[in-house]
This record gives structure tokens, sequence and C-alpha cells, in this order.
């Protein structure tokens, strides 16, 4: 069989423990015996990035930015418990505040959905994609203890030293007080992200915040968004013949649980962080769902969303058989070999890529499901196989598929 070649390289980023084991073991046993496969290599485990101070994983952030298209492994956001178990010089920042930090993106986070695993909420028969705000808010915030007897109060000093003062509290008793900000461009591009990915995925958007109580805060974000539909995507969405609304964040989380899924939801920074826990959850298991971060100028990076399973990665170093499920780094791999066609023009890769995904979906659909989705499959033979034997079963399928 002649390999399928590619034009230009994905940005290929390994990372940490389970995942890193499973990282190749995809490469190796599902991609590379049918794909010509051309990446640029960047080692993000967690020695290196200690070793080149982190320089390693603001290459990978730019190697993205030029050649649009990235897949990561999970990695290790290192504290002071990892610098000891890895003995690192230093505690270096989340990798994915970095690369986040340099592409600018918006997160978007969606179930992969199987019809022989049961959603823990059965009326989600179609997939919710969360879109989160990757910039600002809480987490960017200032925070502090406050004593008894203290005034808080925001100062805002413009740029000729005239301020503004409004008063948060005067303490009575001890408390605690904090602030945050966000940035009108920042909301715009993801804004602008948002309705471009609803447009590309012809899917209703709805934008959640809570602007009856952060008056001028969310009001600011709500503004942008219906500003930016009427000015500029009002008429395609009309000849799609979708939607967009702005929901009260409340309003919108009980009009998920109730509804069939199938839309775009558009969260705040914290929101979102929240929020798709909660839907990943709602459909089945963190191992389930993929993650892409989009970025306003057209780079692409794909990830699975859970960590770098760590209890399973030290059973793995006992020579212990471990059943970790690799569906969603194997999803994070064929949606950057399928962007990377898109991108190129190159159909029989994006082919191979659905393929990819058929061959996993069917290889469930069978019966073998890893240990985590064993309680929710509904076939009759189930069957709880280890990652190798997963592996292997997807090859087979895909080998069939194709
Ligand atoms: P984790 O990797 O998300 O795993 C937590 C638990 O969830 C596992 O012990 C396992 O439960 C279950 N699980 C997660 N993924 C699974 C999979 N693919 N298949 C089967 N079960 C799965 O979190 P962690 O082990 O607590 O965190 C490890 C490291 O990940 C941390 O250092 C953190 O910084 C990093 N992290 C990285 C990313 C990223 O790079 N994208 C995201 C989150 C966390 P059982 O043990 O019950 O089987
Ligand atoms: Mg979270």
């Amino acid at each position: 069989m002649n390999k399928i070649q590619m034009q230009n390289p994905i940005v290929d980023i390994d990372g940490d423990e389970m995942t890193r084991v499973i990282w190749s073991l995809i490469k190796d046993k599902l991609i590379i015996p049918f794909v010509d496969l051309k990446t640029e290599y960047y080692d993000l485990h967690v020695k290196n990035r200690d070793n080149t101070n982190d320089k390693v994983t603001i290459e990978a952030a730019e190697a993205i930015r030029k050649y649009k298209v990235g897949v990561k492994c999970a990695t290790i956001t290192s504290n002071k418990a990892r610098q000891e178990e890895y003995n690192l010089k230093q505690i270096t920042r989340s990798p994915n505040g970095t690369i986040r930090k340099i592409l600018d993106g918006t997160v978007f986070r969606k179930p992969i959905m199987i019809s022989t695993i049961k959603p823990i909420i059965p009326t989600w028969t179609k997939p919710i994609t969360i879109a989160r705000h990757s910039y600002g808010d809480l987490y960017l915030s200032t925070n502090a203890l406050v004593k008894a007897g203290s005034k808080a109060e925001i100062v805002i000093t413009d740029q000729n030293n005239v301020e503004t003062r409004m008063t948060i509290n005067d303490f009575k008793e001890d408390g605690i007080v904090q602030s945050y900000f966000n940035l009108d461009t920042s909301i715009y591009k993801f804004a602008d992200t948002c309705f471009k990915t609803a447009i590309e995925e012809k899917m209703d958007l709805i934008f959640s915040a809570k602007d009856t109580v952060a008056k001028e805060y969310d009001t600011r974000f709500k503004d942008i968004f219906e500003n930016l539909y009427e000015e500029r995507y009002k008429s395609e969405f009309e000849k799609l013949g979708i939607k967009f609304s702005y929901t009260l964040i409340d309003d919108a989380v009980s009009k998920a649980i109730k509804s069939n899924g199938g839309f775009l939801w558009a969260c705040k920074n914290y929101d979102g962080d929240v929020m798709s826990d909660m839907v990943a959850t709602g459909y089945g298991s963190l191992a389930l769902m993929t993650s892409v971060l989009v970025s306003p100028d057209g780079a692409y990076e794909y990830e699975a969303a859970h960590g770098t399973v760590r209890a399973h990665y030290y059973k793995h170093l006992k020579g212990e058989e471990t059943s970790t499920n690799p569906i969603a780094i194997i999803f994070a791999w064929s949606g950057a070999l399928a962007k990377r066609g898109e991108i190129d023009n190159n159909k029989e890769l994006i082919d191979f890529a659905h393929l990819l995904e058929k061959s996993t979906i069917d290889t469930i659909n069978c019966g073998f499901v890893t240990k985590d989705l064993y309680n929710m499959s509904t076939v009759n033979n189930k069957k709880i196989v280890n990652t190798n034997t997963m592996i292997d079963e997807i090859f087979r399928k895909l080998e069939n598929n194709i």
C-alpha cells in the first residue's frame, strides 16, 4: 500500500507520563503505517522544559503559529510536589497557559458521541460544544485578605492622572477582596472566533453571562457579541438558518440540561472551565471529549481534555497493565490530520482522519472498552481491554476500513 503523502508538517508536541506512552503507541500503530507522517517535533517532557528554561514551550507555540496546525500531548503543570518528584531546578508556568498566551485563542471542547455509550444525561442526543474565553477574569485576578476597620476601593487613574474612586466595602470585620479585568480586543476576538465556528459547524450559538448583576462588566461582553453579530454575521447566520442568542448563565444551564444538545455555548473564562467538566461528565467521561484551541489568525492546536493520568503511569512503570482510554488522544491526532488536509487541500489525508475516527468508534461499538467506559457501554458481550489491546483492535478495524 502506498502511504498517504503530506505537503506540510503538523507540530507534534510530546508530553508526560501515561499520555506520553499512549502518544507514541498511537503514532506508531495507527498513523505511521498509513501516512508518511511529516511533523515538527517538540518535546515538552517536564524535564526538557526544565532543562531549556521553558524555551521549548515557546518554540512549540511559535511553530503552531507558523505551520497553523499542532497536536499536543497532556503535560505536567509543575508545582512543589512535582519539582521534588522530577528533581526540577524550577517550577515552570503551565505550558497550556504559555501556549494560549502566544496564540491568543478560544478553547473549544466537544464530547465524542458513540451510539453504544449511554450519556449520563439521556436526552443529550447531539453534542454541546463549549467555547471558553481563555483570557483574564478570575485567572488574572488580584486577591487579598482584609482586616476589620479597612476600606477597599477601586482606583482608576487615567492618562491625565485623574482618579476615579469607587468603594468596594468598608470592612467592619475581617474579610476578603478580589478584583479582575478583561480587555475589549480579547473579548472581540473571542466573539469573532465563536461566530466563525458556529458558521463553520452550522450550529446555533448561545452566549451566556450575568449582565443583570455585573452591569458594566458582563454588559460589555454582551454588547460586543451583539454588535459584532448585527454588523458582520447576521446575514450569514440567516442564510444558514442558524441562530445567535444571549442568555443569562443560570438560564443557559437549565436550557442546556433540558436540551437535546447540538449547539455552541460560548462561556466566559470561569464559566467555561466549570461547564466543560459538567458537559463532559454529562456525556460520559473526560476521556470522551475533544479540545481544540483556535487562534484568531487561523492556527489550531488539538489536545485531549484530560491530564497525564499519573496513577495509571505508576502502575505502568511497575510493569502492570493499564486500561487507560486512548480515545481523546486519537481524536486529537485525527483532528490535526483533518485540519492539515483541509488547509493543504489534501482529500486523502482528510479521508484517513475520518476513517481513524470511524474505526475507533466501531471498536467501541463492538464491545471493546477501557475500564472507564465499561458501565456505560450498552453492548451485551462487552469486554474490558488494556490500552495496548484497545489500540490493536482499532488498528484491525482501520486496516479493514481502508
Ligand atoms: P488526570 O490525568 O485527568 O487523571 C485523573 C483521573 O481521571 C485518573 O486517575 C483516572 O481515574 C481518570 N482518567 C483521566 N483520563 C483518563 C483516561 N484517558 N482513561 C482512563 N481514565 C482517565 O489528572 P491527574 O492524574 O490528577 O493529573 C496528572 C497531571 O496532569 C497533573 O500534573 C496536571 O498538571 C496535568 N494536567 C494536564 C492537562 C493538559 O496538559 N491538558 C490537563 C489537566 C491536567 P482512575 O485512576 O480512577 O482510573
Ligand atoms: Mg476545569
